[in-house]
């Protein structure tokens, strides 16, 4: 009798059904449809890339089993990928992979047997309470707007309206910390979900995903990880720089992008660096990250950083004078989290003094936070500054000289020392030639009173602040 590819497959079946459990049999096995059998190979057709890598990883030793016991030793068994070009005519198309029938190094060295047979359930399976991780304060109403953010923002917009539709797919936002990684890609998840239950959208940062993954190998679940996460519509990953150097976990998460992506779900990644510096990423991951858009964010430039203030004292419902709001948003420009930090302080401090927010209280508040970052604006820098910018010597400020525009520059660069770092007036003395701290006090006074009445000088001094500033960042 001459055997058909359906009697074939039928009977490996019967084989497979015995040895693996139940769940993963109606997971891997029953999607699978014989396609033809020519001599002694029997190809089959698997519903993705994802589906046959999966197969040769756990069940390369009990397929080729099978296969020999019914087309003898020289049988082979072909694969069939369906692939979907995700658009939306949903054509398929077929790609033939040979078995690869060697011994893969994989994570899970199970020949097919230990599959678990019954996986625990995760509570999220439960379709009636899936539990995204989303934090309902990230929208887009509350992110504003700026040039530092206009492609990362209007990108998820854009992906929020048509999840896994967009050729933003995945969707991968970089930006340094604090930035707003985490709020835009939420934001991204909270819009989907509001606009459609059905589809379920799951945030979880890379190191939560790791542990899980680290948790399913101890546990022997990696059937349910698996599956959890195979049901899962749109994919956020926050952080994929915390995969550095984790291969199995990379593996893993290869392979559920593959699968998801190939089914026409949306992915959206976030990561502290660029892809391209992204050390320890297998190059196969990097390269999937480049199907889709990959856009950065940047400091908020200072409009945007007003505005975000404003917004959060709005959201607050906080009032804080027009000056602090601007002292603020000039002075803090490092990133929006600490922006964000200084202005919570600022507010604890008037709350618990029971005084109103003033430019005195800010700039005093700022001055404790900040006290770190400043003290790397030394007696030295501001000299060399003051010095070029009064085409004047550094020795000549420390000089006794009392020649009237040396003694100016003189006063200006103690009282930036007094402004921007941490030296005693006494200290600051010392390092102008050794002279008295009422010396210093006197400099401070003098300075302050002249940009009162003397508008020029007044821009020069804010131009020698801005220079302060730009050694801060
Ligand atoms: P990251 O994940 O990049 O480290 P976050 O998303 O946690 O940064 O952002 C830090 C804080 O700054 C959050 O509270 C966030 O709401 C806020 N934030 C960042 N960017 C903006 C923005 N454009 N508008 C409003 N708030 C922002
Ligand atoms: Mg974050």
């Amino acid at each position: 009798m001459v055997k058909s590819e359906t009697s074939v497959w039928e009977d490996c079946l019967e084989l497979i059904r015995g040895q693996v459990g139940e769940q993963s049999f109606r997971t891997w096995f029953e999607p699978i449809k014989p396609l033809r059998l020519d001599n002694d190979t029997l190809t089959i057709q698997v519903p993705s890339q994802f589906f046959y890598e999966y197969l040769e990883e756990h069940y390369v030793h009990l397929l080729r089993q099978c296969i020999q016991n019914e087309l003898g030793p020289g049988g082979k068994l072909e694969y069939s990928v369906i692939v979907d070009s995700g658009s939306v005519s949903n054509q398929a198309y077929s790609v033939t992979l040979p078995n690869q029938n060697k011994n893969k190094n994989h994570w899970d060295n199970s020949n097919g047997r230990q599959e678990i047979v019954s996986p625990f359930e995760m509570p999220s399976l439960d379709k009636n309470s899936r539990y995204s991780n989303l934090n309902p304060n990230y929208s887009f109403e509350n992110y504003i707007e700026g040039d530092c953010n206009r492609l990362a923002r209007s990108a998820g917009i854009a992906v929020a309206e048509k999840p896994g539709i967009t050729s933003f797919n995945p969707l991968m936002i970089y930006g340094g910390v604090g930035l707003g990684k985490t709020h835009l890609v939420q934001a991204i998840g909270n819009k989907i979900g509001e606009a459609s239950a059905n589809n379920f959208v799951l945030y979880v940062s890379s190191e939560k995903f790791t542990t899980q993954f680290t948790d399913a190998i101890k546990n022997n679940s990696i059937q349910s990880f698996t599956n959890y996460y195979l049901q899962v519509d749109t994919l956020i990953i926050d952080d994929v720089q915390f995969f550095s150097g984790k291969e199995k976990t990379q593996e893993m998460f290869f392979h559920i992008f593959n699968h998801l992506h190939q089914s026409g779900k949306q992915i959206i990644m976030s990561s502290d660096r660029a892809p391209r510096d992204l050390k320890g990423l297998q190059d196969r991951l990097l390269s999937r990250f480049k199907w889709g858009l990959t856009a950065d964010l940047q400091m908020p430039d200072f409009e945007t950083r007003m505005a975000i203030i404003m917004r959060k004292m709005q959201s607050d419902g906080i009032y804080i004078p027009d000056d602090v709001v601007e002292y603020l948003a000039y002075s803090v420009d490092t990133n929006v989290r600490e922006l964000e930090g200084v202005l919570i302080s600022l507010i604890a401090h008037a709350t618990l003094n029971k005084t109103d927010i003033n430019l005195e209280l800010a700039k005093q508040t700022l001055k404790n936070i900040v006290h770190d970052i400043e003290s790397e604006v030394g007696v030295d820098y501001i000299q060399k500054t003051v010095g070029e910018y009064f085409q004047i010597s550094v020795d000549d400020l420390k000089d006794k000289t009392r020649k009237k525009e040396i003694v100016i520059a003189r006063q200006v660069a103690m009282y930036l020392c007094k402004e921007y770092t941490n030296h005693s007036l006494k200290s600051i003395g010392y390092h102008f030639g050794g002279r008295d701290h009422s010396t210093v006090i006197h400099a401070v006074q003098s300075v302050s009173d002249m940009m009162d009445i003397d508008q020029k000088f007044n821009q020069a001094i804010e131009e020698l602040k801005k220079k302060m500033k730009m050694k801060l960042v």
